[in-house]
């Protein structure tokens, strides 16, 4: 079992590694010099985004594998995320589940 905020969050651990700083990383595109990429926690019903505070570079886990994958193919993110979801959803335990495994 483990936690992670969101999906993306978690994705971010998939694809970049352990945060560099708490619950931030070193950012992919600008490769500041210290880890300046967070992602934002769920609020509401609002989509979650990334952001770099150096560059300014933000957005979702469509942006975040296609710059650190290279798939510029949308039907193959799509594909990809796919199964990234699926693997983070056997692995996660939302607040409340009463899934089996998260008991
Ligand atoms: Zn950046």
């Amino acid at each position: 079992m483990t936690t992670a905020a969101s999906f993306l969050h978690w994705l971010g651990g998939e694809l970049l590694g352990p945060p560099a700083y708490g619950s931030h990383w070193f950012c992919p595109r600008c490769e500041g010099p210290t880890p300046s990429l967070s992602v934002r926690p769920p609020l509401d019903d609002l989509p979650v985004k990334f952001k770099c505070h150096r560059c300014n570079w933000w957005g979702d886990e469509h942006d975040l594998l296609k710059l650190v994958d290279g798939i510029t193919d949308y039907g193959e993110r799509l594909e990809r995320l796919r199964v990234l979801r699926a693997r983070y959803e056997s692995q996660i335990c939302p607040a409340g589940s009463r899934r089996r495994q998260c008991r």
